[in-house]
């Protein structure tokens, strides 16, 4: 490991017994929620109503628009509900429920193995952790975290970086993927490579994708109208999936920590680093408290991945206050006297380096 964590100060041994405490005083189950099924099968609805429409049915240009829309918007609500909750086993206590909603994103074209060891380990460990966590890494084109290297186009990142966000589907299901299966790294980790059935699924899952988004629909279409509004759902897919990430971490309320100087050693225990690095947003929203499966309760979330989503808001009511009580007394904001310099690409650039909140 890169990282190690300093021993527990107390945070999370906490909250854990405040949360245990709600769920026995409600009697309500963690996982496998009405809610949740009831959720999942309007969002795969959707997503199937607007693919048959688009495919079978449309049959002026601006219904062809709406519908392709439509069907990116269908394909991130699955994403932030089924697939992430399933890939943390916060579906349900059934192992095959979770395997088949984690699954989804193997039908929507990336690879749900590569993703439990891009999100569910490297992310979710080292939040923020630049050169560790994937999220992050967007260089040369974009700079995402104080400590990677600034080049003089970043000048206009703001401008240019919703047309690379829209680019993030297509990347992810026809690069990134590959990339990391032959080079067997994320970030600065080595990651195993997919084998055997692992394996058989990707490829499958990769097949399958083409055949019902491209293929498909190129039988009973011209080649350059499915080609485009192919491209137009992927777009709407990738702003709406990079923004809801981008809130969650890369905002001024998020901190980028690096370990202490000298050493690959946190000066704080895991959960206060990620009540540091994650924020909450939009929580009294009722529409994004649906469709975001819990994604704008980011610190929740990552104090508790294995609890379903549906029960956030309430344990942001539980877990708030000592959270927020004990960041504050234990990380005092420290700024820099000088501006940071990176010497290397990667965890690299952590090493001497003293400055634990860049900002
Ligand atoms: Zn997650």
């Amino acid at each position: 490991m890169l990282v190690k964590f300093a021993r527990g100060e107390g945070l999370h041994f906490a909250l854990r017994g405040r949360v245990e405490e709600y769920f026995q005083r409600t009697g309500l189950r963690s996982r496998d929620c009405t809610r949740m099924y009831v959720k999942s099968a309007i969002l795969v609805g959707w997503f199937a109503l607007s693919y048959c429409l688009l495919v079978f049915v449309a049959a002026a240009w601006w219904q062809y628009i709406l519908l392709a829309i439509s069907l990116g918007l269908a394909a991130a609500g699955i994403g932030f509900n089924l697939q992430h909750e399933g890939s943390h086993g916060a579906f349900s206590k059934r192992g095959f429920i979770n395997r088949l909603a984690a699954g989804m994103l193997d039908w929507l074209g990336g690879s749900s193995y590569m993703w439990h060891w891009k999100h569910n380990v490297l992310h979710h460990t080292y939040t923020n952790f630049t050169g560790a966590d994937d999220d992050l890494e967007c260089q040369p084109l974009a700079r995402f975290s104080p400590y990677q290297t600034r080049h003089a186009l970043h000048r206009f990142q703001h401008l240019y970086i919703w047309f690379l966000y829209g680019l993030l589907p297509i990347k992810w299901q026809f690069y990134d993927d590959f990339a990391t299966l032959v080079t067997g790294k994320l970030a600065s980790h080595r990651v195993p490579r997919p084998r055997g059935r692992q394996l058989l699924l990707m490829v499958l899952g990769k097949a399958l994708f083409c055949t019902w988004a491209l293929a498909i629909p190129m039988v009973l279409h011209p080649v350059w109208g499915v080609l485009g509004l192919f491209f137009l759902s992927s777009l709407v897919l990738g702003i709406t999936l990079s923004v809801v990430f981008q809130l969650a971490h890369c905002a001024e309320e998020a901190d980028f920590p690096a370990p202490l100087e000298g050493s690959l050693r946190t000066e704080h225990e895991w959960a206060v680093h990620q009540v540091q690095s994650s924020i909450d947003f939009a929580r009294h929203n009722w529409f994004l408290n649906w469709y975001l499966g819990g994604l704008n309760f980011q610190i929740e979330h990552h104090l508790f991945p294995h609890i379903c989503h549906i029960h956030y808001p309430a344990l942001a009511g539980i877990v708030g206050l000592p959270v927020r009580n004990m960041a504050s007394a234990t990380l005092p904001m420290k700024a820099s006297s000088q501006p940071w310099q990176p010497t290397t690409a990667g965890c690299g650039a952590w090493e001497g380096q003293s400055m634990r909140s860049a900002r």
